[in-house]
C-alpha cells in the first residue's frame, strides 16, 4: 500500500476494503443466501479433487497437470458432501455474452468459449446382444458410427458398478481408476487403460456387428452418459485404447484419395474430409453424414440430437479457516437451514490451533456448536468455508458502493458498472474472469443489479518473474523457498547468505508469494 501510495496513482482509499473482513464477508453471506433462495446453490456428494498438502477440495479449474495450483501436490479422488453454485444454469448466456465482448482479448474469449464447451451431439442406445436393456452413449462425432470398434464405460458407471459387485477383479481395476485426477486434461495425458466386460452390444447401423464393452480410465461419468463408443481411427484417445488392446482401427473419414479401410500409424485423423467406408454415407461432408445419423437414429427411435456443455457447477466448499463461512447449520430434525440474516455476518473464531493438519473449524471447541435457528434444539454450523474465488467475483460491486446494511446501493451500482477498463492476467482467463462473469449474471437474474457483464474492456498484462531459489526439508521432503534478498547469486550456482550453504536454483516462473521469488518494488 505503501508502495503504490509513492507511485503517485490516483486512487480512492476511502474505498479500500479487505474481503476477509467480517463488513465484506459478511455480506457476501447475505448474496449467498439469495443465490440459494434463487436455487443457484445447492449441496451434494460428489467426487472432488483433493489436495493431500492444502487438505482442501479443488475446483477443476484450479487443478493444473493434477497437482493443486497452490500446494503443487497430486491431486486425488474422495467423495464427499460439498456446495455448488449452478455455474451451468447460465452456460449458454456466458458463452452468446462473449460475443459482445469486443474490448476483450481474442485468446480469453477462446478460452473461456473451450472452457465451456458447448458441443452438439447425439444420445444413442447400443443395446446388448439378445438383451433389450443397453448401453446410452453420448457422441460428438455420429458421423464416425461405422468406424465404431468398441465401447467404454466409466469407471463409475451404474454397469460398471454392479458388475463389480461380483467380479473382484473388476472391483480392483475401478479402485485403480479412481487413483488417478478428475479433470480432462488429466485423463487426457494418462496411459488408456481398460477392462475387459466379456459383455458385446449391437452396432445401431448392423446390428450384426457386436461390439465389446470396456471399463476404461479414460471416460468420464459426468461428461455426456459415461459412457463412448470408440472410434479409433478418428479420436486420439480411442486410438490409443484401440492400438493397446488390438482392437480394429477403420478408416471412416478420408481427405483426397486417402481411403484405405485399413488405418495406419499412431496418430488418430481428426481434420476435414469426406465420409469414406460408410455405405451410403460415403461421400457426404462430415456434417452432412451427422445431420443424416442424427435424424435417421430419431426416426427409427434408437437416439436424438443433444447439446452438451462441458462446464460443470462451481464446487465452492474448502476445508479450510481462511474463507467465509459458508452461513448455513446442520439440524438433526430440520436438515441443513441457512443461517437467518438478521444473525449474519457468521464471522471467524480468532482462537484458532493451526498446528495439525485439517480444517481449524471442524477441530475448534465451541464455534460450530449453536441452536437450530428453526426448532432451537443444539445443532452445528457448516464448517466449509467458501472457495476465496468467490470473494474475488463481486468485490468491483463493493468498490463501487459500501453501504453497512446490504451488499452494495443498486442505484450507485447503475453508475459505476460494468468496470470501463479492467486489468489482469491471463492466468485469469477461465479462474476469476469466468467466476465474476457468472456472479453478475447471477445477480441480474435475481435482480439485484442491471448490468449482466462486469468488464467492458479487459486487457491482460504480462507477468512478472523471477528464478526461485530453495532446500529440500529433509523433515517432510517438502522444498523451503528464498527470497532473491537471501541468496547469493554467482555463476551457475547460489548460496544462501545467513549460512554460505548452497540453494538449489529452481525455473524462471511467475512471482509469487509462496515461491518467494519476488523483488521487493522499491
Ligand atoms: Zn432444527
Amino acid at each position: 500500500k505503501a508502495q503504490l501510495k509513492r507511485l503517485g496513482f490516483a486512487l480512492d482509499w476511502s474505498r479500500e476494503l479487505a474481503t476477509c473482513e467480517p463488513d465484506y464477508y459478511g455480506q457476501e453471506q447475505a448474496l449467498f443466501l439469495d443465490l440459494y433462495k434463487a436455487g443457484l446453490v445447492y449441496r451434494k456428494e460428489s467426487a472432488v479433487n483433493w489436495d493431500p498438502v492444502d487438505m482442501t477440495v479443488l475446483a477443476n479449474e484450479q487443478v493444473i497437470d493434477g497437482r493443486g495450483w497452490r500446494s503443487g501436490a497430486l491431486v486425488e479422488k474422495r467423495k464427499l458432501n460439498q456446495w455448488f453454485l449452478k455455474i451451468t444454469q447460465f452456460a449458454d448466456e456466458l458463452l452468446a455474452g462473449l460475443g459482445e465482448l469486443k474490448n476483450w482479448p481474442e485468446k480469453v474469449r477462446l478460452m473461456q468459449e473451450n472452457w465451456i464447451g458447448k458441443s452438439q451431439g447425439l444420445r444413442c442406445t447400443f443395446r446388448f446382444v439378445d438383451s433389450s436393456d443397453g448401453i446410452e452413449v453420448y457422441t460428438t462425432r455420429p458421423d464416425t458410427m461405422f468406424g465404431a470398434s468398441f465401447v467404454a464405460i466409466a469407471a463409475d458407471h451404474p454397469f460398471a458398478r454392479k458388475m463389480a459387485e461380483s467380479v473382484p477383479e473388476l472391483a480392483d481395476f475401478i479402485a485403480e481408476c479412481k487413483q488417478g485426477g478428475t479433470t480432462a486434461a488429466e485423463l487426457e495425458t494418462a496411459e488408456k487403460k481398460g477392462f475387459n466386460t466379456g459383455y458385446s452390444v449391437e452396432h445401431p447401423l448392423k446390428k450384426s456387428w457386436h461390439l465389446p464393452v470396456y471399463v476404461a480410465n479414460f471416460v468420464l461419468m459426468d461428461y455426456g452418459t459415461g459412457a463412448v463408443f470408440g472410434c479409433p481411427a478418428h479420436d486420439q484417445r480411442d486410438l490409443d485404447f484401440a492400438r493397446k488392446y488390438e482392437l480394429p482401427v477403420t478408416r471412416v473419414v478420408a481427405e483426397g484419395d486417402e481411403t484405405d479401410p485399413v488405418f495406419h500409424g499412431n496418430e488418430a485423423y481428426t481434420g476435414p474430409g469426406r465420409i469414406v467406408n460408410s455405405e451410403w454415407l460415403d461421400g457426404m461432408t462430415i456434417d452432412e453424414a451427422k445431420a443424416d445419423i442424427i435424424a435417421k437414429a430419431a426416426h427409427e427411435g434408437w437416439g436424438q440430437a443433444e447439446t452438451q456443455y462441458r462446464l460443470r457447477d462451481w464446487g465452492v466448499s474448502r476445508q479450510r479457516y481462511w474463507g467465509t463461512p459458508i452461513p448455513f447449520i446442520h439440524c438433526a430434525d430440520c436438515g441443513v437451514v441457512p443461517v437467518p440474516k438478521s444473525q449474519l455476518p457468521v464471522t471467524l473464531p480468532e482462537d484458532v490451533d493451526f498446528k495439525t493438519p485439517g480444517n481449524p473449524l471442524l477441530r475448534h471447541p465451541t464455534w460450530r456448536h449453536v441452536d437450530c435457528p428453526q426448532c432451537g434444539k443444539a445443532a452445528e454450523r457448516e464448517t466449509d468455508t467458501l472457495d476465496t474465488f468467490v470473494d474475488s467475483s463481486w468485490y468491483f460491486l463493493r468498490f463501487a458502493s459500501q453501504p453497512s446494511d446490504r451488499p452494495f446501493d443498486p442505484e450507485v451500482i447503475k453508475q459505476w458498472l460494468p468496470v470501463e477498463q479492467y486489468i489482469g492476467g491471463i492466468e485469469h482467463a477461465i479462474l476469476h474472469l469466468l467466476y465474476a462473469r457468472f456472479w453478475t449474471r447471477a445477480l441480474n437474474h435475481i435482480g439485484l443489479i442491471d448490468v449482466k457483464e462486469p468488464f467492458a474492456s479487459l486487457f491482460t498484462q504480462g507477468m512478472v518473474t523471477h528464478e526461485t531459489y530453495s532446500r529440500i526439508d529433509p523433515a517432510n521432503g517438502q522444498p523451503i523457498y528464498f527470497s532473491p534478498a537471501e541468496v547469493e547469486r554467482g555463476g551457475e550456482t547460489a548460496k544462501l547468505k545467513a549460512d554460505g550453504q548452497p540453494v538449489e536454483i529452481g525455473r524462471v516462473i511467475k512471482m509469487s508469494k509462496s515461491k518467494k521469488n519476488v523483488v521487493d518494488p522499491d
